[in-house]
């Protein structure tokens, strides 16, 4: 799925590039991805509408039209979109492409159909599943230690499973959660409820830090909005290479049917870090 840091880079370009715009047409091809909750067709109800904003909450994009419309989109693990600048629609699988006064084209794109698309009325959201319940935004004022200390205190789970539990924390996903635990040097399958206060506020902070980081290196490889940029992580799909900290080959590990990656090193399975005799010997010596 997109994570928070792609999805910050695409509402972005969505913002810069169909904002203040007007649709002046539609063509359908995979129906199946459209949930329209309201009378008419997808495609009539947009010819015409400006669109007004683009915003995101969780993994979802969402695009507010005129006339007390909304589009929302839940990409899931393959839904895309592109833009193109041009008269000439290159053809190719697609789901919907909506034109624009402008003469360019957003198209929405998802092989495996997995996404779903929803037409609304502004402010209704009772018919999109897991939109209401996300958790937290990150990049949110409401993301402070102690609403982070009130979500993870009482839990009993591993703490990457809570870290990808959108809702308590949204659109965190596998490449992060990854990234988040080898910046705060905790293994993935540590109970929550292991974590001393000191492991809990570093974890605090590298969830903000390598989310922003994250949203600093998409912004930075500059890749149109359809491709997904993992050229920046440090452990994720790394399993083999040299740990970027120690130079340890980083290790891969099934956490609740997730792959996760990790270095055996510097995230120590136990609390060891804190009572690690080998560099206490060394720094006697
Ligand atoms: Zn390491």
């Amino acid at each position: 799925m997109p994570e928070l840091p792609d999805i910050v880079y695409i509402r972005n370009r969505l913002e810069e590039k169909v904002v203040g715009r007007e649709i002046t047409g539609v063509t359908v091809e995979e129906p199946v991805v459209l949930r329209v909750t309201v009378p008419q067709s997808f495609e009539v109800i947009l010819k015409g509408k400006k669109i007004l904003q683009v915003y995101r909450r969780g993994p979802f994009v969402g695009f507010r039209l005129s006339e007390g419309m909304e589009i929302i989109v839940h990409p899931m693990l393959t839904g895309k979109f592109k833009w193109i600048n041009s008269n000439r629609k290159k053809r190719g699988r697609f789901c919907f492409i909506i034109d624009l006064a402008d003469n360019s084209h957003l198209f929405y794109l998802d092989e495996k159909r997995m996404g779903k698309v929803y037409l609304v009325l502004e402010g209704d959201y009772s018919s999109i599943p897991r939109f209401r319940e996300q958790g937290v935004d990150i990049l949110s004022p409401e993301f402070t230690w102690e609403r982070f200390q009130s979500l993870i205190s009482g839990r009993r789970n591993q703490v990457r499973v809570f870290l990808m539990d959108q809702t308590a924390l949204s659109a965190i996903g596998n490449a992060y959660a990854d990234e988040i635990l080898f910046h705060s040097q905790i293994h993935p399958k540590t109970l929550c409820s292991q974590l001393i206060e000191e492991q809990r506020k570093q974890l605090y902070r590298s969830i903000k830090e390598v989310i922003q980081w994250g949203i600093e290196e998409v912004e930075e490889a500059g890749e149109p909005m359809e491709v997904k940029v993992r050229g920046h992580m440090r452990v994720r799909n790394r399993k083999g290479e040299p740990c970027p900290r120690c130079s340890t080959p980083i290790r891969s590990a099934g956490v609740l049917g997730h792959d996760s990656f990790f270095c055996p090193e510097c995230q120590p399975t136990t609390r060891k870090v804190f009572i690690d005799w080998r560099k206490a010997v060394k720094t006697v010596k």
